[in-house]
C-alpha cells in the first residue's frame, strides 16, 4: 500500500528540483535548453520518460493546478510581499511602484513555472502514485540507480536443468 513515507517525499521533491523524471530521477521532465527555441518548448514538458515510461502529463489540463496554484500562486505572494515592502518603506511615485513589482513577477513566472511543474508530478505521484502492477512503491530506491539486465543463466545450470528432465 502507498504509506505516507518520509524518505520517498524527499526523493521525489529532490527530484523535482531537479526537474527529472519523479519515479526513476534520471530522465530530464523538459527539452534541453539547446532544444528549447520558444516559451512554449520552455514551459511545456515531455510526454514521459523513456527510461521508466512515467507519463509527465496524465490528461489534458493536468497542469492546470501546477500553473494556477504553483506559479502564478507565488507570483501573487511575490508580488504582494514586494508591493507592502516598498510601498511602506519607501513611498515611490505608482509606476515605479508598479514596474518594482510587476518586472519580478514575470521573471520569478519565467523561471519558476518549470519547478511549479515538476513539483506538482512529484506531488501527484506520492499521493496517487502510477504503477505498472500493484507493487510496492516504497521498495523502488534500486529503480534510481542504473538498471541492469536480467543475469544470464549459467551453462552449467542448463545443463543440470537438462539432466533433471532426463
Ligand atoms: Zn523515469
Amino acid at each position: 500500500m502507498n504509506s505516507f513515507s518520509f524518505k520517498r517525499a524527499r526523493r521525489y521533491f529532490y527530484h523535482a528540483l531537479l526537474l527529472r523524471c519523479p519515479y526513476c530521477g534520471i530522465t530530464p521532465i523538459f527539452p534541453s535548453l539547446k532544444k528549447t527555441r520558444s516559451l512554449r518548448d520552455w514551459f511545456t514538458p515531455l510526454d514521459g520518460c523513456h527510461r521508466c515510461g512515467y507519463p509527465y502529463e496524465r490528461e489534458p489540463g493536468y497542469f492546470l493546478l501546477a500553473t494556477w496554484a504553483g506559479s502564478y500562486g507565488m507570483g501573487s505572494l511575490l508580488g504582494l510581499s514586494l508591493y507592502f515592502f516598498f510601498d511602506l518603506k519607501y513611498h515611490p511615485p505608482i509606476f515605479e511602484l508598479l514596474l518594482i513589482v510587476l518586472g519580478p513577477i514575470v521573471i520569478f513566472n519565467l523561471l519558476f513555472a518549470r519547478h511549479a511543474k515538476a513539483l506538482f508530478i512529484a506531488f501527484d505521484h506520492f499521493f496517487d502514485p502510477h504503477e505498472k502492477e500493484g507493487g510496492e512503491n516504497d521498495d523502488d530506491d534500486r529503480r534510481s540507480k542504473d538498471p541492469k539486465p536480467a543475469t544470464p543463466v549459467a551453462p552449467h545450470a542448463k545443463r543440470s536443468v537438462a539432466l533433471q528432465e532426463k
